[in-house]
């Protein structure tokens, strides 16, 4: 029935009889699809560096090294390709410690301005090439309560990828205040933008608009499914509002009773 599965069985009913016993199994085969597909992708994603080293490495024979002018560029990528390995496995477990964190686990005070000054320093340091305008406007007495290394990923994750898909000498602006009585965080941008075909489906993981172009700056397409999922629990979601060739805003609004408004010196 269209998309429906449904399984039949026949079973011997009351010595004489035959019953049939249907039931729809759509969701189960849909959930078991989405692990052989999750599966095949990270197998895809750890493949496709490790066949860049080993090549490199094959390369290497001791009775046929190649001119000592490609070992540079053969020792770059090797480490290129290693931490792209090493961002998808922490990626992944930071994944997979969301999905089994336990409900209580969100409701610690969170001193976000102070995440937000250390997040500053990490994007300064990342935007070195880059050297966009990065302006933080945050709100100095904004604590919430949430999940402190969960809420770490989603700002951090936003900054970053602004600060990655947006051409050099571009202009980032990070927000964090009250809107409304909510929490409010939003990262905007005047970089590359996203068409429209493709903004529902950047938070399923693995989804990239350009794959060369996020391998390049070492993204996995993890980073907004963590995001996803780390606002769900935090009973949030993700907007995105985005215009090719102008820019995007990526943001969210906490529920009003998570903050938590302090007297700070
Ligand atoms: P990645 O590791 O590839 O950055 P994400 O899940 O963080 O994975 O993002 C998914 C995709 O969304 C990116 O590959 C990129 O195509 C797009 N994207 C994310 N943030 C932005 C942004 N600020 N501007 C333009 N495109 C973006």
């Amino acid at each position: 029935v269209g998309e429906q599965v449904l399984e039949f069985r026949v079973m011997p009913y009351a010595q004489t009889q035959l019953m049939v016993v249907v039931r729809d199994i759509t969701r189960l085969k849909q959930l078991e699809q989405m692990r052989k597909d999750f599966v095949a992708n990270v197998s895809h994603e750890l493949r496709t560096p490790l066949t860049v080293v080993t090549g490199y490495l094959e390369m290497m024979d001791a009775d046929n090294m190649p001119p000592p002018a490609m070992w540079h560029k053969a020792h770059l990528t090797m480490i290129e390709q290693c931490k792209r390995m090493d961002s998808l496995v922490n990626q992944l477990l930071s994944l997979s410690r969301i999905e089994g964190a336990r409900k209580q686990d969100k409701d610690k005070a969170v001193d976000v301005p102070n995440m937000l000054r250390i997040i500053a320093t990490e994007a300064n340091s990342l935007n070195q090439d880059k050297q966009h305008q990065i302006e933080f406007r945050v709100d100095a007495q904004l604590d919430v309560k949430g999940a402190a290394d969960e809420l770490r990923s989603a700002f951090s994750n936003l900054v970053f990828n602004a600060i990655h898909y947006t051409k050099p000498h571009g202009s980032i602006q990070v927000d964090w205040q009250l809107k409304e009585g909510k929490p409010y965080f939003a990262v905007t941008d005047n970089g590359d933008g996203i068409a429209p075909e493709h903004l529902h489906r950047l938070t399923e993981r693995f989804y990239r608009v350009d794959k060369a172009r996020s391998r390049k700056t070492g993204g996995s397409g993890l980073g907004l499914a963590i995001t996803k999922h780390v606002l769900s629990r935090h009973d949030s979601q993700l907007n995105i509002v985005s215009q090719v060739g102008k820019g995007s805003c990526f943001s969210f609004s906490l529920p009003s009773n998570k903050a938590i408004v302090l007297e700070k010196n």
